[in-house]
């Protein structure tokens, strides 16, 4: 079997001026910058668009977290490519990636060799283009990942507290492509190739770019155009950028969307309308590219790679999100239509998976942005070509869609058979409301149960992830995610399947504080009813207001960007830690503060249900800490290049984490 150490570099793209030449090429086509170390797998986005530009036939490289505070050398190191620099800040904004939601700078990074922070720039779109285009002003620059896509048009930047306009004006790149790459690249590689230059195409999907002047744009393919307030306008007026919001969003999950154009100083910002989903032979053809599925060896010696070490035995199913929750980024950057793969190309990817040279037989993660949507879709596609809902599921679902779970039930005891694999478990959290029936009432032939009992029997590891995210239901509205009592019903139906088959395997729910909507006696209802039902939480986190969601802008300009209703958000952060702390109302040093709390804010009865022993009928919390103290099984988070949230969410920032001794910084210090 190869190892790791045996599979010969070549088999990688080249990141170093020896690998160029062992493959004999005298030039690059196409050069790579990015901001996370290199893993040749498909779910970092460096690989799949490096892979992608090598199928198209051009030579392509990878300069991995170069170096941008000394005298530039790495930047020069492979000379200029004979198209174009390809620019990302890596899986991760790289702001969300640095700092916690208080602010405060992360000590490690997930997405580098030992963990180790300090490797990417603060803005690293920003700062990799800028020195590019001084470094190699005749050269196109395209720039894209979570982090570009995200801030394509006028956008509130929590980091420096202002609105910032489309990352384009600072960046100083000639081009953006937005979403997925990988249709939009494989257009433009083959316009490039019949050598029309980068910075002149103006007429393929899912790019944006800046138009000088503030005429009316030339228009393409019979777009339809719609025109957003200016940028210097929403500076102004906030409740036009909340308004804009609305028609960015509305425009990102239709069928057939219209260009959007925007003025920013003396140039217009034009974003063409994305391409329609991917369908299965174009998914499949993208997970299908060669990948060593490895780190490049050249960090062999420097530490494992955290977000690699999570995902290292997991397979992607589906790509988008029709859930839409106000805090998210997946359906913004992926799209709400889902996209899913063949079973064919999962079941070899299966195969690949167990010759990897350190596959025991498990497999991590059988899943997605949700676990469970795998290949759902409208059951009438023209309905929904005509629809312009930003979720498929709130406030209630959809009658068009279709919700059957058989081809994922099917999928996953096709993979639970396959003779090398002793377990597939489901590391995704689960939509678990689309598993309700008084929720969702297309479960008429029974598919749900039968997912249902699949999952629970066959997939859970120890613990099963879902994300209530809170209790209160006006708080659940603002974040467009189901009331909780359906919570409380799919728990019931998850026990109920759990004793019939004598199994211990909990609930593990995660909640948001500080979301907008939600203010300080939500937080102490929350920790009440989560302790009613038996849950001490462990995976919370507290609100980040990251660009191009609903809550941002509610974050931002205090309306919600559709009905302009004024909504509160807690900012400060003291409020924000007072929210969080909420959630720790078991720690012995939380106690005295919360009585005093809810004694002040006149909520006795609120605060003797926290303070009160655990019911003798809910001894769950103990089940839990049992469970938790046993369980060898590491419960992995996927780490896609379209999550906004850090990876690490299970160390709270605030009071209580003792504070563990800061490791050396490395990084390009
Ligand atoms: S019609 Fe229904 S299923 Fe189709 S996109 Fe709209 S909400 Fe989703």
């Amino acid at each position: 079997m190869i190892t790791v150490r045996e599979k010969p570099v070549t088999h990688w793209l080249p990141i170093t001026k020896k690998e160029v030449e062992m493959r004999g090429w005298d030039e690059i086509d196409v050069i790579l910058i990015s901001g996370d170390a290199y893993v040749d797998h498909p779910s970092f986005g460096t690989a799949v668009i490096g892979r992608i530009i090598e199928s198209e036939g051009f030579r392509v490289a990878i300069i991995p977290q170069p170096n941008w505070k000394d005298d530039l050398r790495d930047f020069k190191k492979l000379g200029k490519p004979k198209y174009f620099f390809g620019v990302t800040a890596g899986c991760m904004d790289s702001m969300v990636n640095h700092y916690t939601a208080n602010k405060r700078r992360r000590s490690n990074d997930s997405y580098t060799p030992g963990g180790e922070a300090g490797f990417r720039p603060d803005y690293a779109t920003t700062v990799y283009s800028k020195i590019l285009k001084e470094i190699y002003p005749d050269v196109p620059v395209l720039i894209g990942g979570i982090e570009a896509s995200l801030r394509r048009v006028t956008h509130y930047d929590y980091w420096e507290d202002k609105l910032l306009p489309s990352i384009l004006v600072d960046s100083e790149a000639d081009m953006l492509v937005y979403g997925m790459g990988e249709q939009p690249l494989r257009d433009l590689l083959r316009l490039v190739k019949k050598g029309v230059p980068l910075n002149s195409i103006k007429d393929v999907n899912q790019i944006a770019f800046l138009e000088e002047g503030l005429e009316e744009v030339e228009t393409y393919n019979d777009w339809e155009t719609v025109e957003l307030a200016s940028h210097e306008v929403c500076l102004e007026d906030k409740i036009k950028y909340a308004s804009n919001f609305k028609i960015v969003e509305v425009e990102s999950n239709k069928w057939q969307a219209n260009r959007i154009v925007q003025k920013v100083g003396n140039k217009t910002l034009v974003i063409n309308p994305p391409y329609k989903t991917m369908d299965e032979a174009e998914m499949d053809k993208s997970f299908d590219l060669p990948y060593t599925r490895m780190p490049h060896p050249k960090y062999a010696k420097r530490g494992t790679i955290p977000a690699y070490e999570m995902i290292k035995f997991s397979i992607n199913m589906h790509r988008g999100c029709f859930g839409g929750c106000s805090f998210c980024t997946i359906s913004a950057h992926q799209g709400k239509f889902i996209a899913s793969r063949s079973e064919e190309s999962i079941m070899k990817e299966v195969d690949a998976l167990t010759q990897h040279p350190e596959f025991k037989g498990y497999i991590s993660d059988l899943g997605g942005p949700s676990a469970n949507m795998y290949r759902m879709k409208g059951k009438d596609e023209s309905i929904c070509n005509r629809c312009q809902a930003p979720s498929c599921i709130h406030p209630v679902i959809c009658s068009n869609l279709d919700t059957s779970h058989k081809p994922l039930t099917k999928l996953y005891q096709k993979v639970d058979a396959h003779p090398e694999i002793k377990k597939a478990f489901v590391g995704s959290g689960v939509r678990y409301d689309l598993l309700v029936d008084d929720f969702n009432k297309n479960n008429q032939d029974g598919n749900h149960d039968e997912y249902m009992e699949q999952l629970v029997t066959r997939h859970v590891s120890g613990r099963l992830k879902v994300a209530p995210e809170h209790t209160s239901d006006a708080t659940l509205r603002v974040m467009r995610k189901p009331g909780f009592k359906y919570f409380r019903k799919f728990k019931d139906k998850y026990d109920k399947i759990q004793e019939k088959h004598g199994l211990k395997q909990p609930l593990i729910p995660y909640f948001i504080s500080s979301h907008p909507g939600c203010e300080e006696a939500d937080m102490a209802n929350l920790a009440a009813e989560t302790k009613d039902l038996g849950f001490k939480l462990e995976q919370v986190q507290d609100f980040t207001p990251t660009p191009m969601t609903v809550a941002e802008v509610i974050y931002y300009t205090g309306v919600h960007p559709y009905t302009l209703q004024p909504i509160h958000t807690a900012k400060t952060k003291e409020e924000k830690l007072t929210q969080n702390k909420y959630f720790f109302w078991y720690k012995p040093e939380v106690k005295g503060w919360i009585k005093n709390r809810l004694l002040k804010l006149g909520h006795k009865d609120l605060a003797a249900k926290l303070l009160s022993p655990i019911k003798p009928q809910n001894q769950e919390i103990k089940k839990v800490e049992e469970v938790q103290k046993k369980s060898t099984t590491v419960m992995s988070e996927k780490p896609n290049y379209n999550s906004k949230k850090p990876i690490e969410t299970k160390t709270q920032e605030g009071v209580f984490d003792k504070k563990k001794p800061l490791k050396k910084k490395k990084g390009w210090a």
